[in-house]
């Protein structure tokens, strides 16, 4: 078995080529939106900015973290930005560790629910390699977070998984578990592309609350009471894989890519980023690294593992 071969770990930081935009509203709030993404220095994160504001920015970090519900939202001095996840997540699959995004609202555009038009974005852009090494940050120790029938963990390894296990009382769903090695691709491959989902049933109450003012049939997967309003669904088992994208993106938060085995049972946003706040705040969980060329290949450990048959 050949996991070496299969484990590439950037080496260097990366960013956009070239600024690329688009536009479109808001899921919850339902506000027009143009979004421009553009080139940034080495060492900048990604970094929002409200050209509606004055130029406002807000760093993608856990520190920025505000409201967190049926989406992640930033805020710094009371300025928001809203659903972070789809975009950051994106960033995560497309190895862009800086990039200026620019927004003239409040709330990032929710294009057709998944993360697939952003990574378009980014490939149109291009992607171009910067000197700085890139810092991962890699789990020493496991740490786990429990809360009610709901969990999310991590443990230590030298590369970014994910399993994921939902639980929907819906006979398309039930209970469904996807497992996913990221760090070679696999997330443009199996996750970008899932959308986002929500029911008929409790359509009416959430835009009363006023929490899904842009909801549409062309942005979110519409679920009846026994199947999907407007079908077919991108992948038999999407709205798991949907889950493993806005963990990706939550996790982004870190301000650097992990190196960890994330397992999370029924979590949602709330505890993706209470796992991001636990691990910054306790710093001998984890340890900051970087890679050299030979291990980019082939890491040290991973390839003794391979050796040894495991
Ligand atoms: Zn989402």
């Amino acid at each position: 078995m050949d996991v070496a071969r299969r484990i590439r770990l950037l080496i260097q930081e990366q960013t956009i080529r070239s600024a690329v935009e688009c536009s479109g509203v808001g899921l919850h709030s339902g506000a027009p939106v143009s979004m421009r993404i553009l080139p940034a220095p080495s060492g900048t994160g990604i970094v929002f900015r409200r050209t509606d504001l004055d130029g406002f920015e807000i760093e993608a970090i856990s520190r920025n973290v505000a409201r967190v519900s049926y989406a992640t939202s930033l805020m710094k001095k009371g300025v928001l930005i809203s659903t972070t996840e789809h975009l950051l997540s994106a960033c995560i699959g497309m190895g862009i560790d800086n990039a200026l995004v620019e927004l003239d609202n409040l709330e990032l555009p929710i294009l057709d629910g998944s993360a697939k038009p952003f990574v378009e974005m980014i490939r149109r852009a291009g992607i171009r390699r910067q000197r700085k090494p890139r810092k991962y940050l890699k789990m020493r120790r496991e740490l786990a977070l429990r809360e009610g029938n709901k969990s999310i963990a991590v443990y230590p390894a030298d590369t970014y998984s994910v399993s994921y296990c939902i639980n929907f009382p819906h006979p398309l769903i039930g209970k469904e578990t996807f497992e996913v090695e990221l760090t070679n691709g696999s997330h443009l491959r199996q996750i970008a592309a899932a959308r986002t989902f929500g029911s008929r049933e409790d359509e009416q109450a959430m835009r009363n609350m006023g929490l899904i003012r842009g909801a549409s049939r062309e942005n979110c997967i519409v679920l009846t009471r026994d199947g999907v309003e407007n079908g077919p669904l991108r992948f038999a088992d999407e709205f798991v894989r949907h889950k493993v994208l806005d963990l990706v993106g939550d996790l982004a938060l870190l301000g650097k890519q992990i190196l960890g085995r994330v397992v999370a049972d029924r979590a949602g946003h709330a505890m993706h980023t209470a796992l991001v706040s636990r691990i910054l705040r306790d710093k001998t969980l984890w340890e900051e690294v970087t890679v050299d060329d030979d291990v980019a290949e082939a890491p040290a450990s991973v390839s003794a593992e391979a050796a040894a048959g495991a």
